[in-house]
């Protein structure tokens, strides 16, 4: 049986920090303050939006809600996030993605200041995360993945990864954060050959893909450790979600496993409270 590498623990490890550093923050007189902008009201964004409601009160960070109606129109809303932008009292913002598609989504992106972007919606966050630059916050779900690594020891210099999915929120930048910790990535996606053997060969998995249970038991191998990113409709058991690893084929065979749910999910967002923070204490230096 699998050692399940539960989010839980990591988060609250987390969290200890977190609070000591905001009650430092706030002993200078500073409050450290995400800004959450959604437009229109879609479930996934609510659910989302309460994680990290309740995560921050958790650790007295102060967060805004930016709340645009579903038909805003470009130009108010470049203005709005513009303003959010400016405001001295923000130290990040988190805004929901996809916006609703008569808005030019790359385009309101630049208008997110790099030393907000906590979340990694700008191609300069994004170059600083391929070019090694810690003063960039890479997106949140790979460095929960990072952190989920390190909090359970696990050893990644030289060590082979398969990381399955390219997209510039997960399986890029987590195979660049990887990198630095000298790890030999292979990065998979939909058009990588024989792609179970390519996973069967890594120590260690990282499941990005979207699609549930894809990685079965020909994936792995003894050993190994899995980290599953997904977080899909549970084709078997309505109303529940599951992630991009088949678990009950998987877990009995591989040394370590993130479970879906409870497992990357529940760090991210901590990751984003700590990714605030930290632009709280940089705008503050
Ligand atoms: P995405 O943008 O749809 O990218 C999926 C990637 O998987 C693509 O690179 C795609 O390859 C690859 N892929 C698709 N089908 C494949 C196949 N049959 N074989 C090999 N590769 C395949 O998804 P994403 O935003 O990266 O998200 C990935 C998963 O993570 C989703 O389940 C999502 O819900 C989850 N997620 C979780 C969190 C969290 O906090 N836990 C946060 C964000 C996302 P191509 O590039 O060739 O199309």
């Amino acid at each position: 049986m699998a050692e399940q590498l539960k989010g839980k623990a990591v988060a609250t490890a987390m969290k200890e920090d977190l609070v000591q550093r905001v009650e430092g923050m706030k002993a200078k007189g500073i409050t450290p303050k995400l800004g959450i902008v959604r437009v229109g009201a879609r479930p996934d964004d609510l659910f989302y939006e309460g994680g990290i409601k309740k995560t921050a009160e958790g650790i007295g960070l102060d967060y805004q809600i930016f709340e645009y109606p579903e038909d805003v129109t470009q130009a108010d809303f470049e203005k709005a996030i513009q303003d959010v932008g400016a405001d001295k009292a923000i130290n990040g913002i988190l805004m929901f993605s996809p916006l609703p598609k008569h808005l030019d989504e790359k385009k309101i992106r630049t208008f997110i200041p790099v030393e907000k972007d906590v979340d990694c919606m700008t191609i300069g966050s994004a170059g600083k995360v391929f070019a090694d630059d810690q003063t960039g916050f890479p997106p949140c779900t790979p460095t929960a993945c990072m952190d989920i690594l390190k909090f359970y020891d696990v050893p990644l210099k030289g060590k082979k990864v398969a990381v399955v999915g390219r997209s510039l929120v997960v399986g890029k930048p987590v195979a660049m954060l990887l990198m630095r910790e000298n790890a030999t990535v292979t990065i998979c996606h939909s058009r990588t050959e024989n792609l179970p053997a390519v996973c069967a060969e890594a120590d260690i998995v990282v499941a990005a893909i979207g699609r549930a249970k894809m990685i079965t038991a020909e994936y792995v191998k003894a050993g190994q450790i899995v980290i599953d990113v997904g977080i899909n409709a549970d084709p078997d058991r309505p109303g529940k979600y599951c992630g991009d690893v088949d678990f009950a084929s998987v877990e009995p065979i591989v040394d370590k496993i993130t479970p879906v749910p409870g497992g990357v999910g529940s760090v991210t967002t901590m990751v984003l409270c700590k990714h605030t923070l930290k632009a709280c204490e940089m705008q503050n230096a």
